[in-house]
């Protein structure tokens, strides 16, 4: 596991050089946004690393790449941990159809139920839950708001260059082949730059400072 100091409160940590994961440190410990697959040991000694324990697991949205590790985390950290999950995702994985139709991306089978629903407006520590769907029906972003720090999960990608997920795009393909629905996509592509965000992160890619030009373009690019 590749871990990058991004700011002082955050840390990116890669899991097979495709996806991420991070710790934001809080007050009481960590709250661990995404978790990456097969990596419950490696996100747990990150934090071990950094000295202080993983107090919440938030998730941007119920794909496998970033609920992976989930239930092997909960196994590991019992009751010493929070989950949280945006509410659609939350009740698709329970077995509801929130939606019609068939879901892409892969939403496999979870022991762990979340405690907490997260909602637009919901604080997560100094993160803002700022509702961001199309990617998946209940997809979720997170703002730090200390500094403006934004963590976009799959509405963005940044590889080679920042790309909105609801298009093919060759440096990272997968993504738009999970997305559910692509104008909802991109106008949450608009409402996070809206937030003028001074870092961008993603779950697939490397962190991008001052991205308000490249989403700009981004969005440009993007079918509506
Ligand atoms: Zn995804």
């Amino acid at each position: 596991m590749k871990t990058s100091t991004i700011t002082p409160n955050v840390t990116q940590l890669t899991r097979f050089r495709f996806v991420n994961a991070f710790l934001v440190r809080e007050e009481d410990g960590f709250t661990l946004v995404d978790t990456a697959m097969r990596a419950a040991d490696a996100l747990i000694e990150a934090a071990d690393v950094a000295r202080a324990p993983i107090r919440r697991i938030a998730l941007t949205h119920g794909h496998g790449d970033h609920v992976g590790s989930l239930d092997a985390l909960k196994e590991r950290l019992g009751d010493a941990v929070e989950v949280l999950m945006p509410e659609l995702d939350a009740r698709i994985h329970a077995g509801e159809q929130v939606v019609q139709g068939k879901l892409p991306g892969s939403w496999p089978k979870l022991e762990t139920k979340p405690d907490r629903l997260l909602q637009a407006g919901d604080r997560v520590g100094s993160l803002e839950v700022v509702a961001s769907p199309g990617h998946t029906p209940g997809h979720v972003s997170f703002l730090d708001t200390r500094d403006r720090t934004l963590l976009a999960g799959d509405v963005l990608t940044t590889y080679g260059s920042v790309a909105v997920t609801n298009h093919f795009y060759w440096r990272f393909p997968f993504a738009a082949m999970a997305t559910w629905d692509k104008s909802k996509d991109v106008a949450s592509a608009r409402a996070l730059r809206a937030l003028d965000p001074a870092i961008l992160l993603v779950g697939h890619g490397p962190p991008v400072r001052d991205p308000g030009r490249a989403i700009d373009a981004a969005i440009e690019r993007a079918p509506s």
